[in-house]
């Protein structure tokens, strides 16, 4: 039985397209890439399992995040609006899927996209340029907009009838939700899966981040909670805004960061990220241990006092230790901020 590997996203042209292979009769199996820049991938997984479920296909989850992470800061076809990089992230994603399609013995591959919807990567010649760096021209049938592109290997060998494929096209989505309706799927996620990489805010505290030179995947993950402020090139501060930051800042903290708490407030958990910097190396972290507790501070409900008591502990070691400082005022706040 001939059988095809669909690039899944959990949004709803993926999920039409996995739904028009399966009904041509093709033996369907899906795969989903992780990277560091979904906001929750710990709420799309289960998402995302039961979506293949509904669709009767088995789904392959696989991490990416290491590569897309290198790919990210030096795109060779460049950003879209913001950073994302579409067109390499999806000659990336196309290369892993082709790897994994020889590895495994899957004839061809399916993709949801649709020619002209989205700006940067489905215009037709970066779709062109996508599958010759990919090295999957021919390999991939677009089953929603098959009929505006030349054949694939599996429409010429009969494997799928191009005649019940559709083409679309354009950046209107009215004819995906009249075929959802008509094929009773119901549930999806937005377009893009929600990329930070096409957010103005995010991306604002990741290019601070590829700026400072030190971008581990670690510190993507902490991009995405907190108040953000830069304190050297190197160094920063983060501040949680609730009770589930703070408790994911603990979470993420290093064994060398320095934790920075409100003694007699209520009031955030604040992480000061060293890099390994000593205590005692110069003055800078004794320095940037009151930047940071004087942040902190600000953002608690004694932000109105004079003076104010504040506990920070290294994480490794969790003793405690003192200062008392003044409510960090908003000129210190506009200078640090990312
Ligand atoms: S929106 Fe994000 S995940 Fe989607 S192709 Fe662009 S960079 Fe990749």
């Amino acid at each position: 039985m001939v059988k095809a590997l669909a690039l899944f996203s959990g949004g709803l042209d993926s999920a039409l397209s996995a739904r028009i292979v399966l009904d041509e009769g093709v033996d369907l199996e899906a795969v989903y890439f992780v990277n560091a820049f979904l906001p929750a991938p710990l709420e799309i997984k289960p998402f995302l399992m039961k979506q293949a479920v509904r669709l009767g296909i088995k789904l392959h989850i696989l991490d990416i995040s290491r590569s897309h992470l290198a790919m990210i800061q030096a795109p060779r076809y460049g950003y879209g609006q913001h950073m994302n990089p579409c067109i390499d992230c999806r000659i990336l994603m196309l290369r892993q899927a082709r790897a994994y399609m020889q590895e495994h013995g899957f004839n061809f591959l399916v993709s949801g996209e649709v020619l002209g919807q989205r700006p940067m990567s489905q215009r037709r010649d970066a779709l062109n340029i996508i599958d010759r760096d990919a090295d999957v021209k021919g390999l991939i049938l677009r089953p929603l907009t098959a009929k505006k592109l030349t054949p694939t290997v599996a429409e010429e060998k009969g494997w799928v009838d191009r005649d019940k494929l559709f083409d679309f096209s354009g950046r209107t989505r009215k004819p995906q939700l009249a075929l959802a309706e008509k094929l009773g799927i119901e549930e999806y996620l937005t377009p893009a899966g929600g990329c930070l990489l096409t957010e103005a805010e995010f991306t604002r505290k990741l290019r601070d981040l590829i700026s400072s030179g030190k971008v581990g995947l670690e510190d993507v993950h902490l991009l995405k909670i907190g108040r953000h402020f830069r304190a050297k090139s190197s160094l920063k501060i983060i501040i949680g805004r609730d009770e589930e930051e703070n408790g994911r800042l603990m979470d993420l903290a290093k064994n060398e960061d320095i934790l920075v708490k409100m003694r007699d407030f209520a009031g955030p958990l604040t992480l000061l990220r060293t890099n390994g910097l000593e205590e005692t190396s110069n003055g800078e972290i004794p320095k940037l241990i009151e930047t940071a507790a004087r942040l902190t501070a600000r953002y608690s409900k004694g932000k109105d006092e004079e003076r104010v008591g504040v506990d920070y502990w290294s994480k490794n070691s969790g003793e405690k230790r003192f200062i008392q400082v003044t409510p960090a005022g908003e000129d210190l706040i506009a200078r640090m901020r990312i």
